[in-house]
């Protein structure tokens, strides 16, 4: 299978690593892979932070939502393409994390309340 430089659209050898028509680096197989998987972390921590939006009424899956979009995020943010979606991703999923946190700490509050209006 024939490559093209990415950069004046030339047929290059497979294996090239510069494009001998006009000299400019060639990403391998594997940088492209490493870049795809970025760029897909980025959407998927910006699609974590909206979900984390959705279920941080949901005390511990808010929580590992919000978590889950953290780490795709921190990846993402390599993401050239897709960086203001890792930024989004991240500041949601942050925010999120912190009240569904609040919102846990008010369950146990609400818990330890009535538990001890239930004894005395
Ligand atoms: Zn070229």
């Amino acid at each position: 299978m024939a490559k093209f430089c990415s950069n004046c659209g030339k047929e290059i050898e497979d294996k090239a690593t510069i494009c001998v028509h006009c000299g400019s680096k060639v990403s391998t197989l594997e940088e492209q892979n490493e870049q795809d998987l970025i760029d897909k972390s980025a959407k998927n921590s910006l699609i974590f932070g909206i979900v984390s939006l959705l279920t941080c009424s949901i005390p511990v899956l808010g929580f590992i939502m919000s978590v889950i979009g953290i780490c795709y995020s921190t990846k993402g943010l390599k993401s050239e393409k897709y960086k203001g979606m890792a930024i989004g991703g991240i500041i949601l999923s942050i925010l999120f994390l912190i009240i569904s946190l609040i919102m846990f700490i008010i369950l146990i509050a609400i818990i330890l309340y009535f538990s001890k209006q239930s004894v005395g």
